[in-house]
């Protein structure tokens, strides 16, 4: 079934709100999505009738939170289509997921010399933990450019791709330039070598169906927060057989078997990466967003999204002064970067806030991404499943007048 995003909007109690007196438009759900009050009344429910620690009481408040909780996990592997619950680790968001497969797997199996395959188009989420493995391990990182159509160089990629290469790294959907990855080409090539292939999930998880076992991947995470749960719980899959090996991640209560005064001894798989009280209430909105998702259906937001930015992008396109970025095509979703002449983009940003509209301003978190574009940063209107034409049109009359107030034309 198509997505009926004006009825859809009647699901997100703050897209009622104003903004500037004016109705807002929320086109930043890149950033964060907006809660759906079915996951706002799950987190509520659970809190006033379940709420407890998980793992640890004997009593009843305590069991019926674990059971939510170690239900969420069996949801994700569900969302992700994984073989099972059990490598699936909660963690706080992606950022996390990749902190942790850098520490985890990082640290026991990289050496002096061996080399980290990531693009150019990656979040600093899948920049900087790898950095900061690399020189601890004295491991060499090949960046991959952007070929000409402004999707990453498959040619390239395939070069930088090598014998000594331990680790390929790199996104599902990209956060700037709204483009899909071929994850699944990308693995094959990562596997001819043995290399580890983790794919950034955090901007697909919201927007795409996403299936690990399809993709290849060994590694897959993303955050919560983009699809519609509350912030601070993110989930990391691992292939099982490569978690199971694994040492621990951070240490503490939760993640052990036996402790000493001196040494400690570590729990199964998942809970040997989930040391201290987790996100619990959390996890409970994230079964909740993943339900409400599962019910749209994931396929037909896809849809909705790709024929959004199809809009958008023709309609922004016939805006003069205004420069698009990304690629187009039906592998393009509904994130679309754009320049206002040279009105900087936190001018343009704050001029649509003040009529309602929504978007975010700067690097996106992707500094040699801009650099290869060729700029410091740009406005991003980023569109869910709650995106409407309408919203699109008001984005576009905003632009206008902000474009005619700053007299700016390319
Ligand atoms: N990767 C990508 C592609 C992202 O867009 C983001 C969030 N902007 C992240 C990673 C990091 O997500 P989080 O901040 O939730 O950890």
């Amino acid at each position: 079934m198509a997505i009926d995003a004006a009825a859809r909007r009647g699901d997100f109690p703050i897209l009622s709100r104003r903004v500037h007196d004016a109705p807002l438009v929320y086109l930043d759900s890149a950033a964060s999505a907006q809660k759906p009050e079915r996951v706002l009344a799950a987190v509520d429910a659970f809190y006033r009738g379940h709420y407890a620690n998980v793992h640890r009481g004997a009593h009843t408040l305590s069991a019926e939170a674990t059971a939510h909780y170690e239900a969420a996990r069996v949801r994700v592997a569900r969302f992700l289509n994984a073989p099972s619950e059990r490598s699936v680790v909660f963690v706080r968001n992606a950022t996390e997921g990749i902190n942790l497969v850098a520490h985890a797997w990082g640290r026991q199996a990289l050496h002096a010399g061996d080399e980290i395959v990531l693009t150019v188009a990656e979040h600093h989420a899948n920049l900087v933990p790898w950095h900061l493995l690399a020189a601890e391990r004295g491991a060499v990182i090949r960046g991959v450019p952007l070929g000409s159509d402004q999707r990453v160089d498959m040619e390239a990629l395939a070069a930088a791709i090598g014998p000594r290469t331990k680790l390929v790294a790199t996104f599902h959907l990209s956060n700037v330039l709204g483009v899909v990855n071929p994850v699944a080409r990308i693995a094959e090539l990562a596997h001819a070598v043995g290399a580890l292939f983790l794919v950034d999930g955090a901007q697909a998880a919201p927007h795409l169906p996403i299936d690990v076992q399809a993709l290849g991947a060994d590694a897959y995470v993303f955050s919560g927060h983009k699809v519609g749960a509350p912030s601070g719980i993110g989930a990391l899959w691992v292939r099982e057989p490569l978690l199971r090996d694994w040492p621990p991640f951070l240490g503490g209560g939760e993640m052990i078997r036996t402790v000493e005064v001196d040494r400690s001894t570590y729990a199964d798989i998942p809970m040997r990466f989930e040391a201290g009280t987790p996100a619990i209430a959390e996890a409970v909105g994230l079964h909740a967003a993943l339900d409400y998702l599962d019910d749209l259906g994931l396929a037909a937001i896809w849809d909705h999204d790709r024929a959004l930015a199809r809009y958008a992008i023709g309609r922004l396109r016939a805006l003069d002064g205004v420069t698009l970025y990304g690629p187009e095509g039906d592998d393009r979703g509904g994130i679309v970067p754009f320049n206002v002449a040279d009105v900087h983009p936190h001018d343009v940003a704050s001029a649509l806030d003040a009529r309602g509209v929504a978007v975010r301003a700067g690097h996106h978190c992707a500094q040699p991404l801009m650099r290869a574009l060729g700029v410091r940063s740009t406005v991003r209107a980023s569109f869910w499943l709650h995106t409407t034409r309408a919203d699109i049109d008001l984005l576009v009359e905003a632009i206008e007048e902000v474009r005619d107030f700053f007299g700016a034309v390319a």
